[in-house]
C-alpha cells in the first residue's frame, strides 16, 4: 500500500548539514546560531537541574513560563492573553504548528499556504486528511497577491498559515498586508495560523507585523513562537502557541498526547530570563542587522546579487551571473568548488518558479561569515 507520506523524505536541513559536515564546508544551511545563548540563561537551567526541577512539567507549561510570555504579548504587542487559559508550552514551534494543524482540519479541509513553504505545514495537514493548497509567491518580492488568495478560498478552507517574518526568503508582511488579510476574512470561519518564530528579527527599524497586535485576526488565530530562535537555543525545542481559549483547549487534546509537556529546567530557566531580561528582544534585531549587514558588505564583491533580507536570519541570494545548474545541483556545485553549505528555494515549492536562488544563515560568528563570503567571492 502507498505510504502516508509518499512524496517526503529526509528534510532538506539535515541533507545539508549532513554534506556539509562531509566535505567539511563551512555550515550556511540549516539554520542554527554557532554561537550560545546567554550566560545567565544557561546558568539558570544548571540551577534547576541541581534544584532537583526534574520531572514533569504541567501540561500546558510552567506557570512561570506561561506568565512570562502573557507579559512578553502584552508588552510587545499590546494584546492581554490569559496565561492560564491561552498560553501552551510547546516542544518546539515544530510541535505547536502540528498539534494547531491537528486540532483543527478535518479530513476534506483545505489549508491555504504560500510557498516558498517551511517544510513541516504539508506534512501535518496531509496526516490529517486536509488539502494543502499551495499559492506561489512571485520572485524577487514573494508578496502575498490577495486577489489570488480570495479567488483561492472555497467553501472548504479551513485554514490559512501565515509565516511573517518569513523563512526562506526573509520577506515580511506589512500593515498593508494585515488589512488585506483582516477584510478577506472578516465575516468567515476561516482560521489563521501565525508562523512567528523570527517575531524579534526584523530590520531597519521596521515592526514586525504580529497577529497579536489585531484583535480581529487574534480571535481566529493561532500564534506560534519559539524560543530557540529568540535566545540562540535551537537545541532546546522550546515553543508556545498563543490562541483563544476555545482554540488553545483543541490544540491542547492533541499537545497531551504528542508529548504532553516539554522539559522543566529549560522552562524554569525561560521563565526567569524573561523576567530578568525583557531588553534582549529590543536588542535582537540590531544584533542580527549587524550580521546581515556585514556579511553583504562582503558578498557586495561577489558575483551573488541580492536584496538585503528585511528579516529572519536568512539572506537569498540570486546566483544566475554564476550558474545555470537548477538550485539544487548549484547547492552541491557550491559545496565541492566553494566549501560553503547553502540551501535552495525550489524545494520549498510545490511548483517552483523559474528562479536562481539559495539561501543562507547569518546567524553566525563574525569570522565564519566572513570565511564563507572569503570563499563565496572567488567563485
Ligand atoms: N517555523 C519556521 C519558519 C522555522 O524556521 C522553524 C525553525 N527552523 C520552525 C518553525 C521550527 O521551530 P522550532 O525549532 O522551535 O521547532
Ligand atoms: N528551521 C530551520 C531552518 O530553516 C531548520 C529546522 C530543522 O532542521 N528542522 O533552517
Amino acid at each position: 500500500p502507498e505510504t502516508k507520506l509518499p512524496r517526503v523524505g529526509t528534510t532538506i536541513f539535515t541533507q545539508m548539514s549532513a554534506l556539509a559536515q562531509a566535505h567539511q564546508a563551512i555550515n550556511l544551511s540549516q539554520g542554527f546560531p554557532d554561537f550560545d545563548g546567554p550566560e545567565a540563561l544557561l546558568a539558570r537551567v544548571d540551577h534547576y537541574i541541581r534544584q532537583g526541577a526534574n520531572q514533569y512539567a504541567p501540561m500546558s507549561g510552567v506557570p512561570s513560563l506561561c506568565a512570562a510570555i502573557a507579559a512578553k504579548v502584552e508588552r510587545c504587542y499590546g494584546r492581554t492573553v490569559d496565561a492560564a487559559a491561552e498560553v501552551t508550552v510547546t516542544s518546539g514551534a515544530t510541535e505547536a504548528l502540528f498539534a494547531a494543524i491537528s486540532a483543527v482540519v478535518r479530513p476534506g479541509d483545505e489549508v491555504i499556504v504560500f510557498d516558498p513553504a517551511y517544510d513541516s505545514y504539508d506534512p501535518a495537514i496531509t496526516l490529517n486528511g486536509g488539502h494543502a493548497v499551495h499559492l506561489q509567491l512571485a520572485p524577487p518580492s514573494f508578496a502575498i497577491d490577495w486577489d489570488a488568495v480570495a479567488r483561492a478560498i472555497t467553501p472548504q478552507t479551513r485554514m490559512i498559515i501565515l509565516n511573517t517574518p518569513h523563512n526562506p526568503t526573509g520577506e515580511t508582511l506589512t500593515a498593508a498586508d494585515m488589512q488585506a488579510l483582516s477584510e478577506l476574512v472578516a465575516g468567515s470561519d476561516i482560521l489563521l495560523l501565525a508562523d512567528e518564530v523570527y517575531e524579534h528579527i526584523v530590520f531597519d527599524g521596521a515592526e514586525h507585523q504580529s497577529i497579536n497586535r489585531y484583535p480581529a485576526l487574534a480571535e481566529r488565530s493561532f500564534v506560534v513562537s519559539s524560543f530557540g530562535k529568540t535566545y540562540h537555543t535551537t537545541g532546546w525545542k522550546i515553543g508556545y502557541c498563543v490562541a483563544p481559549a476555545p482554540l488553545t483547549a483543541e490544540l491542547r487534546k492533541i499537545h497531551q498526547y504528542l508529548t504532553f509537556s516539554t522539559s522543566t529546567p529549560m522552562q524554569l530557566a525561560l521563565a526567569d530570563y524573561l523576567n530578568a531580561d525583557p531588553e534582549h528582544d529590543q536588542v535582537l534585531p540590531a544584533f542580527y542587522q549587524a550580521k546581515r549587514d556585514r556579511f553583504n558588505a562582503h558578498m557586495a564583491d561577489s558575483r551573488f546579487s541580492f536584496t538585503p533580507a528585511a528579516g529572519t536570519y536568512f539572506q537569498v541570494m540570486d546566483y544566475s551571473a554564476i550558474s545555470d545548474l537548477p538550485d539544487t545541483e548549484f547547492v552541491l556545485w557550491l559545496i565541492e568548488h566553494a566549501g560553503v553549505a547553502a540551501i535552495p528555494l525550489s524545494v520549498f515549492c510545490q511548483q517552483p518558479p523559474e528562479m536562481k536562488l539559495v539561501r543562507f544563515c547569518f546567524a553566525k560568528n563574525e569570522i565564519t561569515l566572513d570565511q564563507a563570503a572569503e570563499r563565496l567571492c572567488k567563485i
